[in-house]
């Protein structure tokens, strides 16, 4: 017996991998590292017990898209919003209706992975535009790039995962010029971090524009074992996801969370104002390390290079993970560190401290 090889445009591809280890410290997923508030979960498990269960949810997530539209402060309305399984899958719904066979994506490297991932597991084509040494998107090379290559689907992160930088509304502006002149592509924003940072291309979204601006609850917000996401887009685009995503596609669990959530937003507010607080203090201490050097960051976590060290290494063999990206290309000798508690944070500051210290001698 014999069983079926995989899809021959799958053959080559590897898997989203993030490696753990059990160490006391994890700084490596960009998770909040704290616990959603108890009487979350309280509101939550009450919530839970008033579903019917023997009945499938509710297909169109009406409840959970009018709070968002509400909470939104840009003004869009419920037909605006799509709620996914992580805004992955709002990522995969985009890549499945917009990308597909003959279509290709374009991203901007160094950025998140599963951007380009997705787009191949969809059949969707790769285009690769780099980066300024910045780190940041050149919005005249790239609209170069977009007027050449006619993506279906050009991705931002922003702020960008793993370097930390948020791209300026300019920058946006005319990525978003670019597709409408090519006049059959979408930009997606990919605001993962978007809470962190000091503004956001959801003021741009409109039912007009070719724009879509994805959010999720997995920072922020603490929930990521709960997987909700969600994108605010013209209400044609939204209608499209809705209409190809697999029906009941999001649990009665995953909504009743994601509306529940809501009722907490100071409560998430204060986590970022201290999560902010933190990675400045970090970068700061870091900063003044020999041989270090700390990228600009609007999001919950820190680019760092450290010059021919293997930190990543001797971090985790002192109980201390973050995520490696030193052998990604453009991103030689660097690691991506997640904000933690302060305890974790000065704990990291003093191993990386001690590691310079005896490498010195
Ligand atoms: C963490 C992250 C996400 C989150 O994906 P979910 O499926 O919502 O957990 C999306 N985009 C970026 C850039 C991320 O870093």
């Amino acid at each position: 017996m014999s069983l079926p090889e995989r899809r021959a445009d799958l053959r080559e591809l590897s898997s989203y991998h993030s490696p753990q280890v059990d160490v006391p410290v994890r700084l490596n997923t960009n998770e909040s590292p704290y616990p959603p508030p108890p009487e979350f979960v309280d509101a939550w498990l009450q919530a839970l017990r008033e579903v019917p269960l023997n009945r499938y949810p509710d297909r169109t997530v009406r409840l959970l898209r009018e709070a968002l539209a509400d909470t939104n402060p840009f003004d869009c309305s419920a037909e605006q919003v799509f709620c996914a399984n992580g805004s992955n899958e709002v990522l995969q719904t985009l890549l499945l209706v917009y990308g597909g066979l003959g279509r290709s994506a374009l991203v901007f490297e160094p950025t998140y992975s599963l951007h380009s991932h997705i787009a191949r597991v969809t059949g969707t084509e790769v285009v690769i535009g780099e980066r300024s040494s910045d780190l940041t998107i050149s919005p005249t090379e790239a609209t170069a790039l977009i007027a050449a290559k006619r993506p279906a689907v050009v991705f931002i992160c922003s702020p960008n995962n793993p370097t930390g930088i948020s791209e300026t509304r300019a920058t946006v502006e005319a990525l978003l010029s670019a597709v409408i002149d090519h006049g059959s592509g979408i930009l997606v924003v990919d605001e993962a971090y978007g809470e962190f940072s000091d503004w956001s291309a959801r003021e741009l979204v409109s039912d007009d524009l070719p724009l879509v601006v994805t959010r999720t609850y997995s920072k922020v917000w603490s929930l990521a074992a709960v997987r909700l996401g969600f994108a605010v887009g013209p209400t044609e685009v939204v209608a499209n996801l809705n209409e190809f995503v697999l029906p009941y596609h999001l649990s009665a669990s995953t909504q009743a969370a994601g509306l529940c959530a809501l009722d907490f937003t100071n409560e998430m507010q204060k986590r970022v104002e201290m999560i902010v607080s933190e990675r400045e203090r970090l970068a700061a201490a870091l900063g003044r390390l020999p041989g270090i050097t700390v990228y600009p960051s609007g999001a919950n976590f820190l680019l760092v290079r450290a010059l021919g060290l293997d930190l990543w290494s001797q971090l985790v063999s002192r109980g201390v993970l973050v995520r490696d990206f030193s052998t990604r290309p453009r991103l030689e000798d660097c690691l991506r560190i997640t904000i933690g508690t302060p305890e974790e944070n000065t704990i990291l500051i003093s191993t990386i401290a001690a590691i310079l210290e005896e490498t010195n001698l």
